[in-house]
């Protein structure tokens, strides 16, 4: 079927004609790796909240997601 092929994506046209997802897919949680950004706590943990602060489980110190997840990327 040459609609299938996974050489490329297919053109706009043909992504945005299409008819609504599907959404019995099986949703996969999402979590994001964060690392503390307390220099003496570095614990590191997945977050799954949609949010963009959130609570370090080892220290309970309030850290950005965004900041977090760079740190954890950046330190392994
Ligand atoms: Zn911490």
């Amino acid at each position: 079927m040459p609609f299938l092929s996974s050489k490329g994506r297919k053109p706009r046209s043909a992504r945005r004609a299409r008819k609504p997802m599907q959404d019995n897919w099986q949703k996969i949680p999402r979590g994001r790796w964060l690392k503390c950004t307390y220099e003496k706590c570095g614990h590191e943990w997945q977050y799954f909240g949609g949010r963009k602060w959130a609570e370090c489980p080892a220290c309970h110190s309030i850290v950005k997601v965004a900041v977090a997840q760079r740190n954890y990327y950046r330190s392994s």
